[in-house]
C-alpha cells in the first residue's frame, strides 16, 4: 500500500494487541496498515536464541489456565505449553535468614510455610485476608465504577499496609507483592492506588495462577506468527508522530509518510499514546490518563547454566526474598532441553539503584543474591542477558502501566472511549488480565471488532458489499 492510497484502519503499534487487531481486521477483508515505531515488532514480548539452542524470554513469558483469550491464541499458533518446573523447595531469603520450605506464595501460600516467626507469618496472613476480602468487594468492568472508590483510590497501598501490617515481615510481604505481581506495574507501594492494587487482585488474580505455564519455544515467538499473515503490511521503524481527523477520513503521520484512514487503533500503553498529537486533541479526561499512569520500573536478567543443578540441591529454582538486587527468581528451563534457565527480576527502588551501577558491577550484584538464595554455583552461568525495559524508548517499563493514587476516579472513564475515529487496545485498558497477554489479545480483539462492526455499518449505509 503506497502512503497515498486510503485504508480502512491504520494499526498503530505492533505488539501483541495490535497484531491481533490487524489480524482480525485482516480476516475481515478490511484494508489495514500497521505502524510500529521500533525496528522489531512484539512490544513487550520477545525473545532470543543462545548458543546452546535454547530460548530465553527477554520480555513476557508465563500463561495461565484461566487467561482463555491468550489460550486459545496459543491453540491457533500451535504452540505448546509445559507447567512451570516447581519440583523441590522454594527459598525465602528474610532480613540476612534463609528458609527452604516445600509451598511458595504469591497471594495466599500454598503447600508448606517457611519457618519464619509464626506471629509475623500470621500478621501477613491476617493482612493478605483483608486484603483479598476488600478486593472482593469490587464489582463491574471497572474499580472506579463502585461507590467506595473513591476512598480507595484517594490512598495508597503503602498506606494500607502502614495500618494493616505490624510486622516487619507482614510490610515486606505486601511490598513484595507490589512490586513482583503482575498486575500491579510492577510498582513501589507508595506509587500506586490502593485501588489500583485491589483491582489486580480482583481482576487478575493469583489464585487463578497466571504464572503456571510456560510456552515450548517461547513467547516470544507468537508476534512473528501472527505477523505471517501481514507481513507486507507492517511497516517497522515507523513511529506515528501526529493523528488529524479531515473530513470523513484520519491524516496519519509518522516519521516517513502521511496515510489517510478511515479509522485507526492505537495499541499501546495509554502513557505512550500520549506522545503523539491528535487534532482535534484528545479530551482532557484521556490526556490525564496518559500523564497519569506510569509504566513500572523492571529490569529482567536471563541466566542459563549447562543444567538446573539447583534440582540436584532439592530445591526448585523458585526464591524470594528482601535482598537488596533479586527479589524474586523463577526456574524458566524448557523440559524438552538440557540447559538450566533462571529468570530473575530488579523492580522499582532497586532497579533504579541497579541500573546505575556500571554494568560489571550490576552483574556482580545480581550474581551476589543469586548465590545467597541458591548456592554458590549460581556464580558460573554460561549465559547472562538483562534487559532493561524502562530504558526501552518505545515501551518505557515493564512488566506494564499502573494508576497513582486518584487516577482512576480522575480519568478512568477515558480508559476505553473512542477517540473519534481512534480506537484503544494494549493491555493496560483490559477489563480482566490487564497487564497480563490475555489482556492485550482482549483489547486487540475488542478494538478491531468495533472498527468491522463500523465499516460494515458504513459499507451498508453506501450501499457496498464487502
Ligand atoms: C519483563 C516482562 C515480563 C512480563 N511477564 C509477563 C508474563 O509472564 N505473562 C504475561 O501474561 N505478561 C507478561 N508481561 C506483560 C506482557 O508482555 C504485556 O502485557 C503484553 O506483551 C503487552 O502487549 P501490548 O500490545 O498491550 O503492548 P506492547 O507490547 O507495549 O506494544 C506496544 C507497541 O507500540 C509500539 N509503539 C509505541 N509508540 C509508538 C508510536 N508512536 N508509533 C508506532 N508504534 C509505537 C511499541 O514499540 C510496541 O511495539 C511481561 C512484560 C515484560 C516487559
Amino acid at each position: 500500500m503506497s502512503s497515498d492510497d486510503a485504508c480502512d484502519c491504520v494499526v498503530i503499534g505492533a505488539g501483541l494487541s495490535g497484531l491481533v487487531a490487524a489480524r482480525d481486521l485482516r480476516r475481515a477483508g478490511l484494508r489495514v496498515l500497521v505502524l510500529e515505531a521500533s525496528p522489531r515488532i512484539g512490544g513487550r514480548m520477545q525473545r532470543t536464541r543462545l548458543e546452546c539452542d535454547a530460548w530465553i524470554d527477554l520480555g513476557g513469558q508465563w500463561v495461565g489456565a484461566t487467561q482463555d483469550r491468550m489460550q486459545a491464541l496459543l491453540d491457533a499458533c500451535a504452540i505448546t505449553r509445559f507447567a512451570s518446573p516447581h519440583v523441590g523447595r522454594t527459598v525465602l531469603h528474610f532480613d540476612a535468614q534463609r528458609y527452604e520450605f516445600s509451598g511458595f506464595f504469591q497471594g495466599f501460600p500454598e503447600g508448606d510455610a517457611p519457618a519464619i516467626d509464626a506471629a509475623h507469618w500470621q500478621d501477613a496472613m491476617n493482612a493478605w485476608q483483608r486484603f483479598d476480602a476488600l478486593a472482593q468487594s469490587l464489582h463491574g468492568e471497572y474499580p472506579h465504577q463502585n461507590a467506595h472508590a473513591l476512598k480507595l483510590d484517594a490512598c495508597s497501598l503503602a498506606q494500607w499496609i502502614d495500618a494493616n501490617t505490624s510486622t516487619p515481615f507482614a510490610r515486606w510481604y505486601f511490598e513484595y507483592m507490589s512490586r513482583a505481581v503482575g498486575f500491579l506495574g510492577p510498582a513501589e507501594p507508595h506509587e500506586v492506588s490502593l485501588l489500583h492494587a485491589l483491582w489486580g487482585q480482583k481482576s487478575a488474580p493469583q489464585a487463578e495462577h497466571p504464572e503456571a505455564q510456560l510456552m515450548h519455544g517461547g513467547a516470544g515467538q507468537v508476534p512473528a506468527l501472527i505477523a505471517a499473515e501481514l507481513d507486507e503490511v507492517i511497516r517497522v521503524d515507523e513511529p506515528v508522530v501526529s493523528i488529524r481527523e479531515r473530513g470523513d477520513a484520519l491524516q496519519i503521520t509518522s516519521t516517513r509518510a502521511t496515510y489517510r484512514s478511515a479509522h485507526a487503533i492505537i495499541a499501546m500503553p495509554p502513557c505512550n499514546a500520549a506522545r503523539i498529537v491528535f487534532d482535534p486533541p484528545l479530551s482532557s479526561a484521556r490526556q490525564l490518563l496518559g500523564a497519569q499512569m506510569r509504566m513500572g520500573r523492571c529490569a529482567k536478567v536471563l541466566l542459563s547454566y549447562s543444567t538446573p543443578w539447583w534440582r540436584e540441591h532439592g530445591l526448585s529454582g523458585l526464591a524470594m526474598g528482601n535482598r537488596p538486587c533479586i527479589e524474586l527468581v523463577a526456574d524458566s528451563s524448557d523440559p524438552s532441553m538440557s540447559t538450566g534457565v533462571l529468570a530473575a527480576f530488579v523492580v522499582g527502588d532497586r532497579y533504579a539503584r541497579w541500573i546505575a551501577l556500571a554494568a560489571p558491577a550490576r552483574r556482580d550484584a545480581v550474581l551476589d543474591d543469586l548465590a545467597q538464595y541458591f548456592g554458590a554455583s549460581a556464580r558460573h552461568p554460561t549465559s547472562y542477558h538483562e534487559v532493561d525495559w524502562p530504558q526501552e524508548p518505545w515501551i518505557g517499563g515493564a512488566f506494564a502501566g499502573f494508576m497513582p493514587p486518584r487516577a482512576w476516579t480522575e480519568c478512568g472513564d477515558a480508559l476505553r472511549v473512542p477517540h473519534g475515529r481512534v480506537h484503544w487496545a494494549g493491555t493496560e485498558i483490559a477489563p480482566r488480565w490487564a497487564g497480563f497477554f490475555d489482556g492485550a489479545v482482549r483489547t486487540g480483539e475488542d478494538a478491531g471488532r468495533a472498527v468491522i462492526d463500523l465499516h460494515r455499518a458504513s459499507s451498508h449505509a453506501k450501499g457496498k458489499l464487502f
